[in-house]
Order: C-alpha cells, then structure tokens, then sequence
C-alpha cells in the first residue's frame, strides 16, 4: 500500500503525527512529510486511525493494480 497526502487539503496541524510519528512528520517548514510512504500491511490499522482522525480527510491509501 502506498500513503497519499493531498497537501492542497492537509493544514499540518499534527493530529496524524501524534498517531504514527514514525510515518508522518512537520518539519520547521511546517509542512508535513510522509516518511515512509509505502509501509507493511502490520501498520494498516494505525494508518486507517490517521485517515479517520485526519480533520481535512486529506490522506488515503492507494494500492498498486497488479500487471
Ligand atoms: S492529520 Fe491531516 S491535516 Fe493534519 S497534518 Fe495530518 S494530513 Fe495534515
């Protein structure tokens, strides 16, 4: 799976950086950053807590179509 951040929505406020810091970052551009961008299944369900918590509904999760 890949994360997709519509940063035309996103207002980095955080609150998906609280839930995955290891995924999601501001920087002191304070802009956000996805640090890896195509994580392991084991983290889906902490990714799908950041997609509902996300105020702005600005990240989603794309998969790759086989072939
Ligand atoms: S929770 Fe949503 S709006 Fe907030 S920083 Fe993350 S992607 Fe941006």
């Amino acid at each position: 799976m890949r994360i997709v951040v519509d940063f035309d929505r996103c207002e980095s406020n955080g609150l998906c950086v609280d839930i995955a810091p290891d995924i999601f970052e501001i920087r002191d551009d304070d802009l956000l950053y996805v640090l890896v961008d195509e994580p392991g299944e084991d983290r889906r369900s902490v990714i799908d807590d950041a997609i509902t918590r996300c105020p702005k509904q600005a990240i989603r999760i794309e998969y790759a179509s086989a072939g």
